[in-house]
């Protein structure tokens, strides 16, 4: 694990809907996110929290009917932010560049260069008629170019050993043609790099000659391809059994100590965030409802979901060796059957009339960049002020009911609704 300098990456704000026909789905909704230096940040959450959604809204790769419809994301890199400072000025802010307000071809030219991804199959990721090594001289190739262009605002900030005649040849030839024998030896040396064995021998076989612990160490090296700032994991060792798992972050690891470079971890495993991460996000329904130091998720958690992602750990020493589940599902994400309050609530155990209305986020004890977004950080459980148990009961039935009938209005179904306790706690206590 690195020490904390400066943020490389700032998310503000950022939301991110898809627009189906059965409506505006929120997959991430005004998101905040900060990322240092060479730091190693995990995203947890369980399936259908927005993990990957964020990660890909990061890297810019959402695709319709998906869009990113509000927020910043401010990369620090001076570089850049010289090199676009004339045409683009507003997206600068002294060393920082609103990766947003940039034309798609700039952006485009720094996915690979800048920002890499490494997805969660490598089995679905790689062409199975290429050999690897071509693949991996291809996304070398791809670096180069993108480095060369005369499109891309990057060409001007970089050492140009890739002339324009080479670019405008390279563009009109078949892709054999076009990877360079220099290309050739660096796939081979990205092999060696991430442990494959025999690379010279490896880089002319196939994708269906690889275990799946090897293909996914060579999707590591088409990542690498770019000498990338920021590595964006997105589930990196769930289709790999324990052993490779356990190889595959020895490798990250490894990777990260000797490039100082950023990584964004996404997994739903707790044990890979505390075995890799300097600092975490949780996230459920599109946000990010706990954030701090590994010390403060784990040892001074304060969000309920937090602490039931922490129940579900398998404990083989536990006192009856049964995992504890979170109750019920994710909620859904569609606009219209989001309620204007802690999307947490019908989960939760210690849910109060407090927790109906929009929860702030709090900061909470602990490191300074430790907040949640739960009431309890500002105030302590009392029974008293619990929600009575069929609460949520009644409001799922409204809510069917509500769609079976759509002209039944909000003050129809009101009534219905079983009384929240009056919250006695007299407000924030701020
Ligand atoms: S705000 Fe309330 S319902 Fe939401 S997680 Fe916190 S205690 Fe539970």
């Amino acid at each position: 694990m690195s020490n904390v300098t400066e943020p490389i990456l700032e998310v503000n704000g950022l939301s991110t809907r898809f627009f189906t026909e059965e409506g505006q789905i929120n997959a991430v909704s005004e998101l905040d996110l900060r990322i240092d230096r060479g730091e190693v940040f995990g995203i947890v959450g369980e399936s259908g929290s927005g993990k990957s959604v964020t990660a890909r809204s990061i890297v810019d790769l959402i695709e319709s009917p998906g869009r990113i419809t509000d927020g910043e994301i401010r990369y620090r890199n001076a570089d850049l932010a010289e090199a676009v400072r004339d045409d683009h000025p507003a997206a600068v802010d002294g060393d920082a560049v609103d990766l947003r307000q940039l034309p798609e071809s700039v952006r485009r030219s720094l996915r690979g260069t800048e920002f890499s991804m490494i997805f969660q199959d490598p089995e679905s990721s790689f062409n199975p008629s290429l050999t690897v090594g071509e693949q991996l001289a291809e996304a070398v190739e791809v670096q180069r170019r993108a480095t060369a262009t005369p499109r891309s605002t990057r060409a001007r900030t970089r050492g140009d050993e890739y002339s324009l005649t080479s670019y405008a040849l390279s563009t009109l030839l078949p892709s054999k043609q076009y990877v360079t024998e220099d290309s050739r030896d660096r796939a081979v040396e990205l092999l060696e790099l991430v442990g494959i064995p025999d690379p010279v021998e490896r880089a002319d076989e196939y994708p269906h000659e690889y275990s799946g612990g090897m293909l996914q160490r060579a999707m590591i090296a088409q990542a690498l391809a770019g000498e990338p700032d920021v590595l964006v994991a997105d589930e990196p060792t769930t289709a790999l059994d324990v052993t490779i798992q356990a190889q595959i972050l020895d490798l990250l690891d490894e990777l990260q100590a000797e490039t100082g470079m950023t990584i964004l971890l996404i997994t739903h495993n707790l044990g890979v965030v505390a075995r890799m991460c300097d600092r975490v996000g949780v996230m459920y329904a599109g946000e990010i409802v706990e954030r701090g130091t590994i010390e403060d998720v784990f040892d001074h958690h304060v969000h309920p979901y937090t602490e039931g992602l922490l129940g579900s750990i398998p404990d083989l020493e536990g006192a009856a060796g049964r995992l504890e589940p979170i109750p019920g599902n994710v909620p859904s994400l569609l606009d219209e059957a989001m309620d204007d309050r802690c999307y947490f609530a019908d989960r939760c155990p210690k849910a109060m009339a407090a927790c109906l209305e929009h929860p702030p986020e709090f900061d909470a004890a602990g490191s300074d960049d430790h907040a949640a977004r739960c009431v309890l950080a500002e105030r302590s459980y009392g029974e008293s002020r619990a929600l009575p148990d069929e609460y949520f009961g009644e409001t799922e039935r409204v809510a069917a009911d509500k769609h079976a009938d759509p002209d039944r209005t909000e003050t129809d179904v009101q009534p219905d609704r079983a009384e929240p306790p009056v919250d006695d706690a007299g407000g924030d206590r701020r």
